[in-house]
């Protein structure tokens, strides 16, 4: 098992006289990162929306990356403010697997 920085035995060690000690160490730790980072860094609520907001805009069909085998750029559609389905090209993404579906420019 590897030793933490501190050369302390891994948590899996600790003893129970030294578990309150622990307690207090490791919140005075996240105090330390608190301060040096946004407290929604912490927010689980919020990481798991964001995370939720990816994985809809990845795996929602509408908003899907496609490669047009026409003209070789990566599109896909988006909504915009009025919730008007637009068409939107990329440069990035080339070299993730998606589906390949002629762009609405080629059909
Ligand atoms: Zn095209």
């Amino acid at each position: 098992m590897k030793k933490r920085p501190d050369g302390k035995n891994p948590e899996g060690r600790i003893n129970r006289e030294n578990e309150e000690k622990y307690g207090l160490r490791a919140k005075a730790e996240i105090k330390t990162l608190r301060y040096y980072f946004e407290d929604d860094w912490f927010d689980d609520h919020t990481i798991n929306k964001m995370y939720a907001k990816n994985r809809h805009d990845i795996t929602h069909s509408a908003y899907t990356l496609k490669k047009c085998i026409k003209c070789n750029r990566i599109w896909n559609y988006y909504l915009n403010n009025n919730k008007k389905k637009l068409i939107q090209y990329w440069d990035s993404f080339k070299n993730l697997p998606m589906l390949k579906e002629d762009c609405p420019e080629c059909i």
